[in-house]
């Protein structure tokens, strides 16, 4: 790869899950955004589960399966059963992918490939005049990124070599460390706050959130540019008291003067049955545009811009 600082080890291997290109909204100009494996936060509305754990996943679409049981045989763990054909006991997998190579009817598929810096920077490369053109470049997401910052930090590096900006989309949750490490080499830095509360974000995320407020203070004095991003849940953090506590907190970080309300929807809940789990966000509905405007106006009470999406 021509122009690379020779800092940075393209070498590096990552768990990539998916690469969207042509992205508008995660950050500016015209963006790459690279999503990255594991996640220590078990949100029970995640539209990406298949993100969470640092390991490629399997996943089953049981409208395409005849059958067949060619997943069984090949399967040297049965994890594979034939008694329940291309249902995968995820505790058993070994994610060799022998039994996505023999279902010819496409019922499986892996999700997340262990890819080198350079094997992105190649599929990045083709969107280089864009980039360029659109002040954009690459967000890299999740799972959270930061789980993997060695290769983050070297997949940043190299963008950085030949010109693009960098943007996260980030929990926060992660050491001091780590943060010393990554946020210096971003131009953009997209956090989530969820909830104030540390027990209700526990509740409904799996962890506390005491790291991620701490983080978030520790970022703003870090970042170039900051903005919050909060996801509108309803039954956990839609109503108008938890939205002011966010926009509260927000307001007195260093130098962030923008939140981004993100509302509820459920696209990625067919993936849960594709996974053989339940989805127990189900029969949850999308705030109301009305609603959200609501939300808006009481973001911006505090003194902060408010988008609504983005
Ligand atoms: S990926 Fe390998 S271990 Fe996992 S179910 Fe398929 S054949 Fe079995
Ligand atoms: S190989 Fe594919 S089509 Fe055949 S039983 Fe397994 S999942 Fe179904
Ligand atoms: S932080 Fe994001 S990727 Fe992690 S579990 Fe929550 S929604 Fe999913």
């Amino acid at each position: 790869m021509e122009n690379m600082e020779p800092y940075s080890d393209v070498n590096v291997k990552g768990l990539v899950y998916n690469m969207q290109r042509f992205s508008v909204n995660d950050g500016p100009g015209v963006r790459t955004i690279v999503f990255l494996n594991g996640c220590p936060l078990r949100c029970k509305w995640c539209c990406n589960p298949e993100s969470q754990e640092l390991k490629p996943v399997v996943m089953f679409k049981e409208q395409n399966c005849v059958g067949c049981g060619n997943c069984e045989v090949v399967c040297p763990t049965g994890a594979s059963n034939l008694f329940f054909p291309g249902k995968i006991d995820h505790s058993k997998c070994i994610c060799c992918g022998k039994c996505v190579d023999v279902c010819y009817h496409k019922a499986l598929e892996m999700s997340g490939k262990w890819m080198t810096v350079e094997e992105v920077m190649i599929e990045l490369y083709k969107d280089r005049t864009i980039y360029r053109r659109s002040g954009g470049g690459i967000t890299v997401s999740g799972g959270e990124a930061l789980v993997q910052h060695k290769f983050l930090a070297e997949l940043l590096k190299t963008c950085r070599s030949v010109g693009w900006t960098t943007a996260i989309e980030t929990t926060g949750l992660a050491s001091e460390a780590v943060l010393d490490e990554i946020i210096p080499l971003l131009d953009y830095v997209m956090m989530d706050i969820k909830h104030i509360d540390s027990d209700i974000h526990k509740e409904f995320t799996g962890v506390g959130n005491e790291q991620i407020l701490k983080n978030a203070l520790y970022i703003s004095h870090l970042a170039k540019k900051m903005v919050i991003r909060v996801p509108v849940i309803p039954g956990f953090n839609a109503d108008k008291k938890t939205i002011k506590g966010i926009a509260a907190f927000t307001s007195f970080l260093h130098n962030v003067d923008e939140l981004h309300l993100l509302p509820y929807h459920d696209l990625g809940s067919n993936k849960y049955g594709m996974m053989g789990k339940d989805y127990e966000m189900a029969g949850t509905v999308s705030p109301a545009a009305e609603y959200m405007e609501e939300l808006k106006a009481i973001v911006e009470e505090e003194g902060l811009t408010c988008k609504i999406g983005g």
